[in-house]
């Protein structure tokens, strides 16, 4: 029988990678082989080219991507990266971890992800709103809130998602807020969305030091990226009693021993923009960042920064992965050898981001709000849960905590799968 490949269009190193963590989770689980490649492959993608009419009157065309990787438990979830290292493979990759991750903790959603190559800090204002309504008015018949429902990753915000809501709304006629979250509260954003990745990432960060044993107070906790999970993580855990000894933007890192004034930090970032000259610390590089001694380190920039090069050399107790896809496959088998790192996985980590989104969505079909303090009861509650079923899946199958939790996200999605059948 020949055997169809379907992966080429997406071939790259991050691919392989989330390809290469679903082959392990389903031979752990000796997912059947009739199931495989269906449950791994994305269901499709939209390419783009967006033509921008730039503040010269020059015109650049930009290429944006949108992968829906599973529809089958719901309509397909997840955010829309401006970066200019964008690539269809990273897209595609990080659409399926969509899926995994809304599968683990109960979310009624496939994955998706969008991306766009493009630096956006290089346009103006005006500029980055004709592009984010291009790419949202050439996605029109592939999202919706009951197709797919894009929201905010690396490189957006929240007025891009209201640019994008208002394009939709006025294609459809009528205000649609649920055709994306992480909206300005003023347009149907929700209570606790802006926070929610970086706050659960704290909350469980704080958990898992509570099953270690070690307390909160003055722990030690380095952060690599400063964008919208770091920041809001920094700010968690230090309201927690941890200190903060380094944190970084692309421009570079800071290490201070006593504590970094994370307000103060923030502030700066307001009128600069850019870490760089922050002072507050000493400047290190963001290879040193990694290998700074901490007992809580949290990757929260992009992909595959912790590698086989690097993982020997972490002095962590600790791994949180705020970012998607942080740990390469060959890092993730240094780590195990090493036995001395706990290490809670991206898929249940940064879950807090997509969980708020999922009441924002449901706040929006409602037309009903909830109160932060609703909000925050609800994550908490979603993410103990999850916790939970992860710890007891490690547990029971003697499993690494990754594994634990790609094994529950992946038989979820090939079940209903397997229950709907396949479509002649
Ligand atoms: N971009 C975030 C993530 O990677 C949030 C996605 C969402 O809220 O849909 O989980």
């Amino acid at each position: 029988m020949s055997k169809a490949v379907v992966s080429t269009l997406y071939d790259s190193d991050v691919f392989r990678m989330a390809c290469r963590q679903f082959d392990q989770a389903a031979d752990a689980i000796n997912l059947p082989e009739e199931i495989r490649d269906r449950t791994k492959y994305p269901r499709r993608c939209i390419a783009v080219s967006l033509p921008v009419k730039r503040d010269n009157g020059a015109v650049t065309v930009f290429e944006g991507y949108r992968v829906q990787h599973n529809l089958s438990t719901g309509p397909s979830k997840g955010g829309i990266r401006y970066h200019e290292n964008v690539t269809l493979g990273e897209v595609a990759a990080l659409a399926m971890w969509m899926s995994w991750k809304c599968s683990l903790v109960g979310l009624p959603y496939g994955g998706a992800k969008g991306g766009i190559i493009v630096n956006p800090r290089e346009l103006s204002p005006g500029e980055l709103e004709h592009l984010s309504r291009r790419y949202m008015q050439e996605l029109i018949g592939f999202v919706g809130p009951q197709q797919d429902i894009p929201a905010p990753d690396v490189g957006t915000n929240e007025q891009i998602m209201a640019w994008m809501m208002d394009t939709y709304s006025n294609h459809v006629g009528h205000i649609c807020p649920g055709v994306v979250t992480g909206k300005p509260i003023a347009l149907g954003g929700s209570q606790g969305r802006r926070e929610a990745t970086g706050a659960g990432v704290a909350y469980l960060v704080d958990k898992y030091l509570v099953d270690m044993k070690i307390p909160i107070n003055g722990v030690s906790v380095a952060i690599q990226g400063f964008g919208n999970v770091g920041s809001e993580a920094a700010l968690a855990l230090s309201s927690m009693g941890a200190k903060i000894v380094a944190i970084s933007d692309y421009t570079g890192a800071i290490y201070n021993a006593a504590g970094i004034d994370i307000k103060k930090a923030l502030t700066y970032l307001q009128s600069e923009r850019i870490l760089k000259d922050f002072g507050g610390g000493e400047a290190i590089s963001n290879e040193q960042l990694l290998e700074t001694e901490c007992t809580v380190l949290i990757p929260a920039a992009l992909e595959r920064v912790i590698t086989k090069e690097n993982a020997p050399k972490l002095k962590c107790r600790l791994l949180a992965e705020g970012a998607n896809g942080p740990t390469t496959n060959e890092a993730d088998r240094v780590l195990e050898r090493r036995g001395d790192i706990e290490v809670i996985p991206d898929v249940l980590c940064n879950s807090g981001g997509v969980i708020v989104s999922y009441f924002e969505w449901l706040q929006n079909l409602q037309s009903f709000y909830w109160t932060r303090d609703e909000v925050i009861e609800k994550l908490h509650g979603i993410l103990d849960r999850a916790k939970e079923s992860v710890e007891y899946q490690k547990r029971k199958f003697k499993f690494g905590r990754r594994l634990a939790a790609l094994t529950l996200g992946i038989a979820r999605v090939a079940e209903a799968k397997q229950r709907r059948g396949l479509f002649p």
